[in-house]
């Protein structure tokens, strides 16, 4: 590392560093990604499983958030009842968050039990809620009509309200730094399991489940989540269709879904290519983010295992593509592994691959790793985290280091998953 650097950004009058011969590059250490603690599965050719199809392919019951307002009319009919009852339930559910028919007084009292029985089957059911932050963030842990586990976590920020969402459970992608991966995919979350997730949150929320709350009155709004990250369990493009089903129930105006703005939901990828392509191609102003991690082949071949499928090049020119058809700017993840892929000439060969393809269309966002169970890679130090991010922010790419939140009680990015604890918890929850 050139020492000279790192006093980067510091007032010219700073005390200078006392000047030590740069040391050549070959001394940083190159830590190559593998599973520490754990075995990463792999297939006959030695490499890291890639799951796209879901082992477990049973789904929940058809739930009203899986259908559009005009299939829910169908079936309100289909049972022999006028079409506005459709809407009247939407608003149960998507205003009112509630699926309970003794609180659905305006319909009739005697058919109330059996709508419920059509429209809300029993999607999740809470089994730990971990609060942390002063009552700021909260994880909840959720068990699926199977008896699935996913997590999801709410974050109060100034201003906002975030929901990390899973779209899966578990998640086939392999990454050997991230949590979920470990423990391989169990199968797609349905449409309304992922909506579900949403609604119960903004019940808690009007609850007061969510740390301080701002008064009501005066006209205002009543809090609710207005901020969607896919940043949970699982890999959102290899459950396509289920989860692009969700943003537009998220973002159809009520009764038909949330009401939410697209530019407030955030699809994060691994880096399926050819999803990225489609996504552009459904031409929704929701925020794309591709968690990149290395801009090196060679690394990301080891830290990506899907890389093998789809090369750096190509999950750029895909990046690129969606900036270019709607108009928003892309951001690029890079969790900051000590001595693994926080090397100044990778933020310099970063911000090369970026620039190549033009400006302003791109933000990164840094983070750096948290830890998860059985690993021995650490977070990149300080020194040189600052110094990743001054590098791109000079060569022009806007940079700006991620805020984690929720460490202290594994809720953090990478560190979602579906410990033994958890597993029984579950199950005593089960059993009553
Ligand atoms: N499968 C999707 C979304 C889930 S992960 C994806 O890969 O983008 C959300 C973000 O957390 C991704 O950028 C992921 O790479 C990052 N992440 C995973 N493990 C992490 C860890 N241990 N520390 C920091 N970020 C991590």
């Amino acid at each position: 590392m050139d020492p000279n650097k790192l006093n980067h950004g510091e007032a010219a009058d700073a005390p200078k560093l006392i000047k030590t011969r740069p040391r050549p590059a070959a001394a940083r250490p190159q830590v190559r990604p593998k599973a520490e603690g754990w075995t990463q599965l792999s297939g006959p050719d030695g490499r890291p499983t890639l799951q796209f199809a879901s082992p477990r392919v049973k789904q929940p019951q058809t739930h009203l958030a899986d259908m559009t307002l005009a299939e829910r009319e169908a079936k309100v009919v289909e049972l022999g009842l006028p079409a506005f009852r459709a809407k009247q339930l939407s608003k149960h559910y998507f205003e009112h968050y509630t699926s309970d028919p003794e609180l659905m007084t305006d319909l009739p009292k005697d058919r109330r039990s059996e709508l419920a029985e059509a429209f809300f089957p029993p999607l999740l059911t809470e089994v730990k809620r971990l609060v942390t932050d002063d009552g700021a963030t909260v994880k909840f842990l959720w068990r699926l009509f199977d008896g699935a586990l996913v997590e999801s976590v709410l974050m109060r920020y100034p201003g906002r309200i975030t929901l990390c969402v899973s779209s899966q459970c578990g998640c086939g992608m392999n990454c050997p730094f991230c949590a979920t991966g470990q423990a391989g995919l169990t199968r797609n979350m349905s449409t309304a399991e992922i909506l579900d997730q949403v609604v119960q949150a903004n019940r808690v929320i009007a609850e007061g489940g969510l740390g301080r709350k701002r008064e009501a009155g005066n006209g205002a709004e009543p809090e609710r989540v207005n901020n969607i990250v896919f940043m949970g369990m699982g890999e959102p493009l290899a459950n396509y269709k289920r989860v692009m089903n969700a943003v537009h129930r998220m973002i159809a105006p009520s009764p038909e879904g949330l009401g939410m703005s697209a530019r407030g939901i955030t699809v994060s990828t691994v880096g399926l290519a050819p999803a990225i392509r489609k996504l552009a191609d459904e031409d929704i102003p929701i925020t794309f983010a591709l968690s990149l991690h290395a801009p090196d082949d060679e690394l990301r071949d080891d830290l990506i295992p899907v890389n093998s499928r789809w090369k750096v090049e190509e999950v750029l020119d895909a990046a690129y593509g969606y900036y270019e058809k709607t108009g928003r700017r892309v951001s690029i993840e890079y969790a900051l592994i000590k001595d693994m892929n926080d090397h100044p000439w990778r933020a310099d060969l970063l911000a090369e691959k970026l620039n190549a393809r033009g400006r302003g269309w791109v933000h990164v966002n840094p983070i750096p790793l948290n830890p998860t169970p059985g690993s021995i890679w650490t977070a990149s130090t300080r020194e040189v985290t600052r110094e990743f991010v001054d590098r791109l922010n000079a060569a022009g790419v806007p940079t700006t280091l991620r805020d984690t939140r929720g460490k202290e009680i594994d809720g953090a990015c990478g560190q979602l998953v579906a410990t033994e604890q958890d597993k029984r918890d579950a199950a005593a929850y089960a059993a009553g």
